[in-house]
């Protein structure tokens, strides 16, 4: 396939490297990320969408995209897709698709779990929203990109999933760290924490497979002095976001706002950024109830 890759960054750059490395014709373009090995330099986003069966973008946020997306969509070909994998908004998502679709493109939001780890390994989980006939063109990239796509319904989908999904994971984690602090200060092993929780109705991925504390369970960025991983400032992202679409739909979100809160303090006023999201462990040792 013809494939025009926007967004070379650390995750983009890794994901075009796979398409290429699989035979596929894939021109780049990025202002100012360095072009990925086996990937065709282009001058512009238009430029490297022009004759293009597949434009796949990878971008930091939702106005970017449609910036993006209004100078690429009048370059591309009849029936190409375009298919987004950034995290992004759910509106913006669904604003672009509408333009693609008016262009007569097939069009796909389909953001990504498993960081840059998951992309340079192949081992993505995308999360589709929009056409069968979309997912059916794209399925074989995805399925190079990733271990695993779900189509999730339609435009927006992807990127309700994907937020949704993480609005549990933020919680979850800020919950197991506070639990971990709590165990500490009653006297209570980490070690023995984990081997009760991990088999009982607290369990979940971040304790059994993300584990926060340093040295308990399973190898995670804890081990590594909290390096990302998946970095705080990416997990306040994806918390903001799930509060504006809740905001735009009126669900009651609680524990979600309080995550995004908790998250903002920890990035922009504490030492959170550029540590991994699993840092909350940490912060929660420093501080005292109700500080
Ligand atoms: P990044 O900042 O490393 O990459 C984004 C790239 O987009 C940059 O290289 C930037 O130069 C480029 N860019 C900006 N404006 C552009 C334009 N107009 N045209 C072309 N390129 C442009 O970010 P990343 O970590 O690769 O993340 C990309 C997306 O994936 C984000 O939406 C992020 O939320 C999501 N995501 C990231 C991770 C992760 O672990 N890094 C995990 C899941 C999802």
């Amino acid at each position: 396939m013809r494939i025009a890759f926007i967004g070379l960054g650390n995750m983009g750059a890794p994901m075009a490297a796979n398409l290429a490395k699989a035979g596929h014709d894939v021109a780049g373009y990025d202002p100012v990320a360095p072009l990925p090995k086996g990937v065709l330099p282009a001058c512009s986003g238009a430029l490297a969408a022009a004759g293009a069966d597949v434009v796949i973008t990878m971008l930091p946020d939702g106005s970017i995209l449609r910036a993006v997306a209004a100078a690429v969509i009048p370059a591309m070909k009849e029936a190409a897709v375009f298919c987004d994998c950034s995290t992004v908004d759910v509106e913006s998502a669904r604003a672009v698709a509408a333009k693609a679709q008016a262009a007569g493109l097939g069009a796909l939001d389909a953001p990504v779990s498993g960081g840059v780890v998951g992309a340079t390994n192949g081992t993505l989980t995308f999360m589709v929203g929009g056409s069968e006939a979309a997912f059916a063109t794209m399925q074989p990239l995805f399925d190079i990109m990733g271990q695993k796509a779900v189509l999730c319904g339609g435009a927006g989908a992807g990127q309700s999933a994907k937020l949704c999904n993480n609005m549990i994971l933020g919680v979850t984690m800020i919950a197991t760290c506070e639990a971990f602090v709590l165990a500490d200060r009653l006297g209570l092993e980490r070690q023995k924490l984990f081997d009760v929780v991990s088999t009982s109705s607290g369990y979940s991925w971040v304790m059994n497979a993300y584990c926060p504390a340093p040295g308990v369970g399973p190898k995670s960025p804890a081990d590594n002095g909290y390096r990302p991983g998946f970095a705080s400032e990416l997990m306040l992202k994806d918390l903001r976001l799930g509060q504006q679409a809740a905001a735009g739909v009126d669900a009651d979100t609680p524990m979600g706002a309080l995550a995004a809160e908790i998250y903002r303090r920890f990035v922009e006023e504490e030492a959170g950024r550029g540590t991994d999201f699993s840092a909350m462990l940490p912060r929660f040792e420093h501080r005292r109830r109700g500080s």
